[in-house]
């Protein structure tokens, strides 16, 4: 790549970035994200070089270099897959052979063990989730003892634990269990999703939370980019992966500001593509209402519910937003009219949230939210026995207890009352109750008294509540109800304790496993092999082009926002917007099967297909 070209590479990128920034929620987890992409890589090792394994473009070319990439010649050698970089001695132990055409992967985000003891008193008998218990998951990342949900999800759906804030792709270093050295042409490297896998398997695909759908975990299954934050990448990729069901929150990432789309002109995108308008070309039928989600027939759907995050099960307004386990259902009803199968995750995303808030309202909210949805997702699989049903957390949050120290010596006679008496008080949420003060929150101590019982405030309480930014009442009241159960929490972020698994249906696994182990159990229960779907997926523009004779690679960023690989062959020019599935040659408009992705090591990653398309162009 020359300078021009470099600078403009890195100048799209921190414009995106700064784009996504400005939008972003506030929470926690998004302290430092602007630093924390810009870094540059520079873990460099041995020069292993990959290209496609059953490419079906005829015959080699004489070497012809992109000039997208670096000037370095290229060895062309059979390529070195990418493995998982953690060893894991545990073999998950499979019940049965019989395969899968069906498979639900369920994730209770930042869901810990003590979470459910919670949610199972709270509700007077067993979880779902209980029926089908089945093992547990060490969590941690490429880098931490303690993972974010960026690697976790990236680690579920790829088969590769991954760093920090990174989404689908190929980390850059490895720290645990040991050191190991990554390759500097791996590193950002996007990564098959067992999504994506089914997908090109024939499969229906679809994703559900209650977060925004561009939030980490769902993104994890469908994106690839190098910051969790990055929303507008992350639903444009979306939008172009041809997923048949989207149900969740995050309209605002998806079109501009403005009365079109009710979305205040100071949020939703700033690179001019509206992106319902473009679901609504490709056939899609967007709902925004329960009704209407219930209501539509279509097979293609996008249900966007919220321009932001859906709100707490127990706060939600039942005819805007329908229940995780309402979306689960209508999302099942459509993907099994396939007759080759689905994959379907599911999340219920705001567990992680309360946890963070240390709110145990939040927490028995969502968790029995998530819980109804696996029953939806379990009834299926006892009535369609080639479903095999997957439910994880991706790691604990807050550091729940029942007990505290509190009740260091009061523990061997606390009566259940203890514990639950101020908890099935509270008729909102901790988040919930912030809608309810007044904007100068002059009726803390009424809202408090007839929202959770509460009705022996101290003023520093009151004072506390009074002080919190918008936003964050729910860090202040969740602990002023914890305070009063005998519940402990030991941090408001995650913890790297291991998390409960549970699973039932064909090749359900048990016993110890690692996060990343779950992608090639839930493949290989569905005869999918994730390293075809890489080769096939994502060629390395540099190497892939060698193979069709006189083209040359540029990428074309005249619109910054918008970039466009174009690849020119003799008289022949085909093009490739990033984060899209879409190859114009002369003209004429293809879908791909995949995806065309710009990554941070700035190489540019393209489906076998796409090759083979232009190599055929005449
Ligand atoms: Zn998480």
């Amino acid at each position: 790549m020359n300078n021009k070209s470099r600078k403009a590479v890195n100048l799209l990128l921190s414009l995106v970035l700064s784009l996504s920034v400005l939008v972003s929620p506030i929470t926690e987890l998004n302290v430092n994200a602007a630093t924390a992409t810009t870094k540059k890589v520079t873990t460099v090792s041995q020069k292993s070089k990959t290209v496609p394994k059953k490419t079906t473009v005829k015959k080699p070319a004489t070497t012809k270099k992109s000039t997208i990439t670096s000037k370095k010649q290229v060895a062309v050698k059979p390529q070195t897959p990418v493995k998982p970089p953690v060893p894991n001695n545990v073999k998950p132990v499979v019940q049965e052979v019989k395969k899968a055409k069906n498979v639900i992967f369920m994730l209770g985000d930042g869901m810990g063990i003590s979470h459910t003891t919670l949610a199972r008193w709270y509700k007077g008998s067993n979880l779902t989730m209980d029926e089908i218990t089945a093992g547990i998951i060490r969590t941690y990342s490429a880098e931490s003892i303690i993972t974010d949900s960026a690697p976790a999800s990236t680690a579920f759906a790829t088969g590769v634990k991954s760093n920090d804030k990174l989404i689908g792709v190929y980390p850059e270093k490895i720290e645990l269990p040991s050191k190991k050295t990554v390759d500097e042409k791996e590193a950002y490297k996007p990564l098959a999703t067992v999504l994506e896998a089914a997908k090109i398997n024939g499969k229906a695909t679809g994703i559900v939370s209650t977060s925004q759908v561009q939030h980490a975990s769902p993104a994890g299954f469908t994106s690839h980019v190098p910051h969790r934050e990055l929303y507008y990448d992350i639903a444009m990729q979306q939008v172009y992966q041809g997923l048949d069901v989207v149900f969740g929150g995050g309209k605002q990432y998806l079109v501009p500001g403005g009365e079109k789309y009710n979305i205040p002109d100071d949020k939703g995108r700033k690179d001019g593509n509206d992106l319902i308008q473009e679901l609504k070309n490709m056939g899609y039928a967007i709902v925004e209402d329960s009704k209407s989600m219930k209501e539509t027939n279509a097979n293609k759907i996008w249900g966007l519910f919220s321009d932001d995050a859906m709100d707490f099960d127990k706060d939600r307004n039942p005819e805007k937003q329908p229940s995780l386990a309402e979306m689960t259902k209508k999302a099942i009803d459509v993907l099994s009219k396939d007759k080759d199968g689905f994959f379907l995750f599911v999340e219920g995303s705001e567990i992680d949230w309360a946890s963070h808030a240390n709110d145990p309202v939040g927490v028995i909210s969502d968790v029995l939210a998530f819980d109804n949805a696996v029953k939806v997702a379990l009834d299926f699989a006892k009535s369609n026995k080639d479903t095999l049903v997957i439910v994880v957390s991706d790691h604990d949050n807050g550091g729940l207890s029942i007990g505290s120290k509190k009740t260091d010596s009061t523990y061997p006679s606390l009566p259940l009352a203890s514990l639950l008496e101020p908890l099935k008080k509270a008729k909102v949420t901790g988040k919930g109750i912030e809608k309810l003060l007044d904007e100068d929150r002059s009726n803390i101590v009424e809202v408090m008294k007839e929202y959770f019982g509460i009705e022996d405030l101290t003023a520093e309480e009151i004072e506390a509540i009074k002080k919190a930014p918008a936003g964050k009442v729910q860090y202040v009241v969740g602990p002023i109800i914890s305070s009063r159960s005998t519940i402990g929490w030991t941090t408001t972020g995650h913890t790297g304790n291991d998390v409960v698994f549970y699973s039932y249906g064909p090749c359900a696994p048990k016993g110890t496993l690692e996060n990343y182990q779950f992608a090639k159990i839930m493949a290989d229960a569905m005869g999918i092999d994730l390293e075809d779907a890489n080769d096939e997926l994502f060629v390395d523009l540099e190497t892939g082009i060698q193979y069709i004779p006189g083209a040359e690679a540029e990428l074309n960023v005249t619109d910054m926002a918008n970039p466009v690989v174009e690849i020119t062959k003799g008289k022949i020019k085909a093009e490739l917007p990033v984060n899209t599935n879409i190859l114009k040659i002369n003209g004429k408009v293809y879908r791909l099967k995949g995806l065309t992705i710009l990554s941070k090591s700035e190489r540019v990653y393209l489906p076998l297909e796409a090759l083979d398309i232009i190599y055929d162009a005449k």
